[in-house]
């Protein structure tokens, strides 16, 4: 059989690793050397020269994506599709044996998937029903607090406390939480791994089975797994599966959400793995590369590696500095516009910055010039208010005891029935064990609401009632379609907002229907038995936790930079490389969590194939107040033989407080000719003003007289 067209296009190290004949691998090598390529190749490998069955196979990668798109690749290079082959998220493989397990584990067959900003919901409503003050415990901080201690695996009865302490507080709303989830079947992130991580540990007989069946688990970005996740791979692996582990200690980012990069050298400890290092690097250039490797260089204790590259020397890393965050965002356009210009797709580019609130900006320029744009690691789809109304609505057809579903939609739209309604009937399911629905029913009949909210409840109840009736026999679509209709959530929303919000909540309601309509239930969900309804509305709330962008449309592409994790653009921006924000003001104390922030540094200029700009503004505006800031420590960390500096023929001087440029600086005086990016070519015919007031009068060539703010011009004076 030939099969070279599998080692065809590796080097020696790389083929080396896929083609390993005994015991554990691991596979440690810096970005862009090729280790998601070697695991897709092995998977190969191994079914068509080993012909393990697909089924005896686990692949885990960092997100849903990651995984379809190994899914692709494999399928390409065995031309066939690998049915069968689980390859998944950690959450997704956990969610897919708790539904086989469901009872075995103590979940009821229609538990439900809690994503984060659901969790933080009813994190906040267990908090007030304690009657606790949400300033000493703020909810943020006591929803980290649980899944910090879920992740290494505690429940509230193993965290120590003494009595009456804060802690004990803390602990106490862990476990009203947990009850509530376990009342309303409901599974938060975390949950999903440690209960499956219980049922493994706990029952020897299922452990012995997925033992049996997983002879190879393969796992990508291993540096961020965290404890439960490596307790998991150690009780699948057992004694006699053999583990192909691929990461880099360089690149690990999610510390702070509980990864331990510890876990590279715990599993050298207990799996004496073969150690195999890449260190060609296909992604970048040499200038990208070796401007990475030197700022990765003043992190210490790194397992230390020698990225090299074959590729040109390319282009200088461009530097700007943008004298506030809006010029920054029109810089960074601008330049995005060149490259379409010169013939250069949309997708190739990327926008990449430490926090979502910066895409605003970018988003305002890219609408205004009219280039097609997409945000990742914001709100995505699944998590929009409308989508996640009418997503509550299908909940409740498909378990009418989801209390959470219930609570978000019982006055969405509004139908009068208030917060004492509701309190009252939630404390009437406290009381007696039930359902917010059984509660609604009982404290109807019983006359235990007043006569408006009880008529109002009962509307409710049969349109929820009604709704299962009718779907009972429809299509997904169908169901989701009757969803949107008669739950009239369109003309609320149509009722109490602009008319272009609701109208972007209407077209999302839509494409609901559409997602829906398109939707194909995963194989292995079928497998296991799980009905369509459950599998959209699992892969919805998994994807909604999700935070890694798509690549299939040719837009631009903003993200923050732990989503860009894995990915490979053409044309990459770090904007917002400022002390303060990049790093981030809450790391620069800690030397642990600065060291993290260097390694998403290196992440981010690592992303970059051909052509990397770096740019800062001195100063931005953050809750209505204008911010000063210098450039990041992390651009002193670049040599200055790899830069170009960008200075646009006006450069502000650097800002002092309430100061601000001066129209004379730089050398924009009156008759200085200079060009903008839509007028063209001009002469500067007057100045007047001071700091954020300056106004520049141009008289473009064709374009005619202009008065501009100086600020935001963004003018090139003409040598
Ligand atoms: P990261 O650390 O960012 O996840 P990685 O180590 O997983 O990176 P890949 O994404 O697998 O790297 O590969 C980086 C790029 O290099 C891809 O475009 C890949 O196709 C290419 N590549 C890898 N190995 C080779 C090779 N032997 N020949 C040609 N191209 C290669
Ligand atoms: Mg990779």
């Amino acid at each position: 059989m030939d099969v070279s067209h599998l080692l065809d296009d590796l080097n020696d190290a790389q083929r080396q690793a896929v083609t390993a004949e005994d015991g554990h691998l691991l596979v440690l090598a810096g970005a862009g050397s090729g280790k998601t390529r070697v695991l897709v190749h092995r998977i190969a490998w191994l079914i068509q020269v080993h012909h393990v069955s697909p089924m005896s196979l686990l692949a885990v990668t960092f997100t849903n994506k990651a995984a379809g798109e190994m899914r692709g690749r494999v399928g390409r290079l065995l031309n066939l599709r690998p049915d069968g082959l689980w390859i998944g998220t950690f959450h997704g493989i956990c969610h897919r044996l708790l539904r086989m397990h469901a009872a075995e584990v103590g979940l009821p067959d229609t538990f439900q998937i809690l994503d984060s900003e659901d969790q933080y919901r009813l994190v906040r409503r267990v908090i007030r029903d304690m009657e606790l003050d949400e300033g000493e415990h703020p909810p943020r901080q006591v929803q980290g607090f649980i899944n910090s201690h879920k992740e290494e695996g505690r429940r509230p009865k193993q965290i120590e406390h003494f009595d009456r302490s804060f802690q004990a507080r803390q602990v106490e709303i862990y476990q009203r939480y947990q009850d509530y989830c376990e009342r309303s079947g409901l599974v938060d992130f975390a949950e999903l791994l440690l209960r499956t991580v219980e049922l493994l540990r706990d029952r020897p007989d299922r452990r012995a089975h997925y033992q049996d069946r997983f002879g190879h688990i393969l796992i990508d970005e291993f540096q961020d797994t965290n404890t439960l996740q490596y307790a998991l791979v150690r009780l699948l692996a057992g004694e006699k599966n053999r583990l192909f582990v691929v990461g880099d200690d360089d690149q690990s980012i999610y510390g702070w959400r509980g990864a331990r990069v510890e876990n590279v050298a715990h599993f050298n400890r207990d799996f004496q793995p073969e150690i195999i290092r890449l260190e060609q690097n296909y992604r970048s250039t040499r200038t990208i590369l070796e401007a990475a490797n030197r700022v990765i260089d003043h992190n210490d204790d790194r397992m230390g590696k020698n990225l090299w590259t074959e590729g040109e020397q390319g282009e200088p890393i461009r530097l700007f500095g943008a004298y506030n965050a809006e010029e920054e965002a029109e810089f960074v356009i601008a330049r995005i516009q060149d490259w379409i210009n010169q013939g250069g797709r949309p997708s190739d580019a990327a926008v990449l910055y430490r926090s979502n609130a910066q895409s605003r900006l970018f988003e305002q320029v890219l609408l205004r010039e009219d280039i097609p744009y997409r945000v990742y690691g914001g709100l995505r789809f699944f998590e929009r208010a409308e989508i996640k109304d009418a997503m509550a609505y299908l909940r409740l057809i498909h378990n009418p005891h989801d209390d959470t579903a219930f609570e978000r939609v019982i006055n969405v739209p509004a139908r009068g029935i208030g917060e004492q309604t509701v309190a009252r009937i939630r404390e009437h399911a406290r009381a007696h064990g039930q359902s917010l629905g059984q509660a609604t029913t009982e404290l109807i009949a019983q006359g235990g609401l007043p006569p408006r909210a009880a008529r109002s409840a009962a509307v409710f109840l049969q349109l929820i009632e009604q709704l299962v009736k009718a779907t009972e026999s429809a299509s997904l679509a169908e169901t989701v379609s009757a969803v949107v209709r008669q739950s009239e959530l369109v003309a609320w929303y149509q009722g109490r907002e602009p008319a272009d919000r609701a109208e972007a909540r209407e077209e999302n309601l839509a494409e609901l229907v559409r997602a829906a309509d398109s939707f194909h239930q995963p194989f292995e969900d079928e497998q296991a038995g799980l009905s369509v309804m459950a599998s959209f509305l699992s892969q919805a709330a998994l994807e909604a936790g999700e935070h890694q962008a798509e690549r299939w449309e040719d837009c631009v592409q903003l993200m923050t930079l732990h989503s860009a994790k894995g990915l490979e653009f053409p044309l990459v921006f770090l904007a917002g490389m400022e002390e303060g924000l990049f790093p981030h003001q809450k790391s620069i104390e800690e030397p642990g969590r600065l060291a993290e922030e260097r390694r998403l540094c290196y992440v981010g200029m690592t992303r970059a194939m051909q052509r990397l700009y770096v740019t800062h503004a001195e100063s931005r505006q953050t809750y209505g107040q204008t911010n000063f800031s210098r450039p990041s420590r992390f651009i002193a960390e670049i040599p200055d033989s790899l830069v170009e500096s960008i200075r646009p023929g006006f450069r502000a001087s650097p800002a002092t407080a309430g100061g601000g440029p001066r129209p004379e600086s730089g050398g924009l005086r009156l008759g200085a000719p200079v060009r903008h990016a839509k007028f063209g070519f001009g002469t500067v015919v007057s100045l007047e003003g001071q700091g954020p007031n300056a106004r520049i009068q141009v008289n473009f060539e064709s374009a005619g007289s202009k008065w501009l703010v100086l600020a935001y011009a963004n003018l090139e004076l003409v040598a």
